[in-house]
């Protein structure tokens, strides 16, 4: 899809057409000299707009903007027909609108996403980085940060574990933006964090120069790993998510555990790094949300407890997957008996594990998106490409 790669922001109307074959910075470069943002990628710069737009997309404005699928107003797309259809809100497949925000790859290939754009100022960004000693405290942090509950605010925070060759190290580090140039108003709402001894990896005020900042793919702020892409050596990795509407201490506290409790596997299976993003979500995060085909809606906040493990080897694939699994699993468990989710929580289809079952990520909406599907892919040639399956 690279040949898919124009950014056009359309002044009068103040949509971004966006096109498959492109990462967010190619959009954030268009779009920042203009002073105009949309809810992409932010946690790393090669995130690709097509699978974020097609499963979702969290990011460091979901607090005051939701979900990239909630900016989407309409979407050019390749039928398995072979007919080229634009579909919106209103008029005849306003049903296959609904169906690709969030609906995956289920339906056809996308080749344009128009999608509303906001007004973005300067901002404050902080990387901060704290020792293991200081673990409490920092959980301490991310609950006194999820009660004061300030829209224009996000925080992502990291437990990490890595191994340098004689022992297991263990770190946190976070993100803590506050989308407004009002410096001072930023660190009053993060003074939690800033009390605790820490380092400061970066503090940027623009949103290209936080963009700038981010670490390469698939790497955290962490320091040991290297920055530059070049010099990561060759690894496998996986991605998860439990899904949560709020943290409790004990919740993040079994994050913490699961990781610890494989980080000891590190050196005898090769691995390269584990971690557990926590990321809080302020309760009004769906408040301007419209309905789509991942069940997201004004008054149920939920957001993915992000979970990473990498590691060298493929030999050692089976025994990482299941720590991926148990971790996962044991941390939806906790989840469910902290009461931050139910067994019917939508799970997040661009964090979710092979395997997942689509009823899982869809939950009520599942029958409407097969039924769309029929209509839309009668022969199923979509079912013959990777993703979650209808
Ligand atoms: C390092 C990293 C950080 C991440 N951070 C976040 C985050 O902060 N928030 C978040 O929400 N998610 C995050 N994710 C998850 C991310 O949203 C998914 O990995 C997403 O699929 C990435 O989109 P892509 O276009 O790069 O992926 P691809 O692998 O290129 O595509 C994903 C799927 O979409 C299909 N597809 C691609 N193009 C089209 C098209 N034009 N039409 C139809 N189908 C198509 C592909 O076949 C594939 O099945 C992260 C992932 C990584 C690797």
């Amino acid at each position: 899809m690279v040949l898919f790669a124009d950014v056009v922001y359309h002044g009068k109307s103040g949509l971004v057409d966006v096109s498959p074959g492109i990462y967010w910075e190619r959009v954030y470069a268009v779009l920042s000299p203009l002073h105009r943002n949309v809810p992409g990628a932010t946690s790393c710069p090669k995130v690709g707009v097509a699978g974020f737009n097609l499963g979702g997309g969290f990011g460091a404005q979901t607090n005051q903007y939701g979900l990239a699928i909630d900016a989407i107003r309409s979407i050019e797309v390749v039928v398995p027909t072979g007919q080229i259809l634009t579909v919106c809100e209103s008029g005849e497949n306003s049903d296959l609108f609904w169906a690709l925000k969030g609906g995956g790859n289920n339906f056809g290939i996308v080749t344009k996403w128009s999608m509303a754009t906001h007004e973005q100022g300067g901002i404050n960004s902080w990387v901060l980085q704290f020792k293991a000693e200081y673990f409490n405290d920092f959980i301490k942090a991310i609950l006194d940060y999820q009660e004061k509950q300030v829209v224009i605010s996000n925080v992502e925070a990291f437990f990490e574990f890595t191994h340098d060759g004689s022992a297991t190290v263990a770190i946190a580090s976070t993100e803590l933006f506050y989308d407004s140039p009002n410096e001072q108003a930023a660190l009053q709402l993060f003074n939690a964090f800033f009390a605790i001894p820490h380092t400061v990896v970066n503090h940027t005020q623009t949103w290209m120069d936080r963009h700038r900042a981010l670490p390469r793919d698939h790497q955290t702020f962490r320091v040991g790993l290297p920055r530059k892409q070049d010099d990561l050596p060759p690894f496998r990795g996986r991605f998860s998510c439990a899904m949560t509407s709020r943290y409790t201490e004990a919740l993040i506290r079994k994050g913490l555990k699961e990781a610890e409790k494989y980080a000891h596997f590190l050196r005898t299976h090769d691995g390269l790094q584990i971690y557990i993003d926590i990321w809080p979500f302020n309760p009004k995060m769906y408040d301007h949300s419209k309905d789509a085909a991942w069940p997201h809606r004004a008054g149920a906040p939920n957001g993915p407890l992000v979970i990473n493990f990498k590691w060298r080897n493929p030999a050692d694939d089976d025994f990482w997957m299941g720590k991926v699994r148990a971790t996962t699993n044991a941390l939806r468990d906790e989840a469910i008996k902290q009461g931050v989710a139910t067994p019917k929580t939508p799970v997040y289809y661009n964090l979710a594990l092979d395997g997942t079952p689509a009823r899982s990520i869809y939950q009520e909406n599942t029958d409407r998106l097969i039924s769309i599907r029929d209509k839309y892919d009668p022969r199923k040639t979509m079912n013959r490409t990777g993703g979650f399956r209808v």
